[in-house]
């Protein structure tokens, strides 16, 4: 049974060939282009359900691709995975404000390629805080109205900008958010946020969080994100 169509836009024939031949064994339908200007194209007219992106792509890049489909109405929507080299960081985080949904970096296994398709997937659309007023993220429990955080049953004091930035990252899981979108979601009552102070921010959650302090993940040069739950 075919799993919907994955467009792969990446100028290395090698990794190309890969990703088709393990996607294809997956049961998706991969497409393929070796530019930026044959992926939009390719992706106006297959609208595909996924789009694996490399980034250092000769002529349009892969962010120059991705912006266009964001700037697309109805493409807007798909979910883009960037495939980018180490030491791409500073184009990552641009990907990500973007509208990215993560990113892989070479090297990678086919497989690690897989599971983060599936699980870029899975996330759909919403999220659980846009959703819901509880959050339920391995042990921690968040109650969003009442402002209420629980940690393995019991009752955790955080401060105001705590309880956002844990809400926002929990009720996200497997999310890579650069500290800029950081900022721009989780507005500060009692700290004035900017970028620096979300790393303040963090050493404090994570202090409070003790032992669950593991689910908060530093994605070294990019930002942070809950990891990503079995
Ligand atoms: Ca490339």
């Amino acid at each position: 049974m075919k799993k919907g169509t994955i467009c792969i836009v990446e100028d290395e024939e090698d990794i190309r060939d890969i990703l088709a031949v393990q996607l294809k064994r997956e049961g998706y339908d991969p497409v393929t282009a070796a530019t930026g200007e044959e992926g939009v194209t390719l992706i106006r007219e297959h609208k595909p359900q996924l789009v694996l992106l490399d980034l250092m792509l000769p002529g349009m890049d892969g962010l120059d691709v991705c912006r266009s489909v964001r700037q697309d109405k109805e493409l807007r929507d798909t979910p883009i995975i960037m495939i980018s080299a180490r030491g791409e960081e500073a184009d990552i985080i641009t990907g990500l404000e973007m509208g990215a949904d993560d990113y892989v970096t070479k090297p990678f296994s086919p497989r690690v390629v897989i599971s983060r398709i599936k699980s870029v997937l899975r996330r759909g659309v919403k999220s659980q805080s846009e959703t819901g007023d509880l959050v339920e993220y391995g042990p921690v429990v968040l109650d969003i109205p009442r402002h209420l955080a629980h940690l393995s049953g019991e009752a955790l004091d955080l401060t105001a900008t705590e309880y956002k930035l844990l809400a926002f990252l929990c009720g996200r899981p497997g999310w890579v958010f650069t500290r800029q979108q950081i900022v721009d979601n989780v507005k500060g009552e009692d700290y004035a946020v900017t970028e620096r102070s979300v790393d303040v921010q963090v050493v404090g959650l994570r202090k409070k969080l003790g032992e669950a302090a593991e689910y908060i993940e530093t994605v070294r040069g990019v930002g942070y994100r809950a990891r990503e739950l079995n």
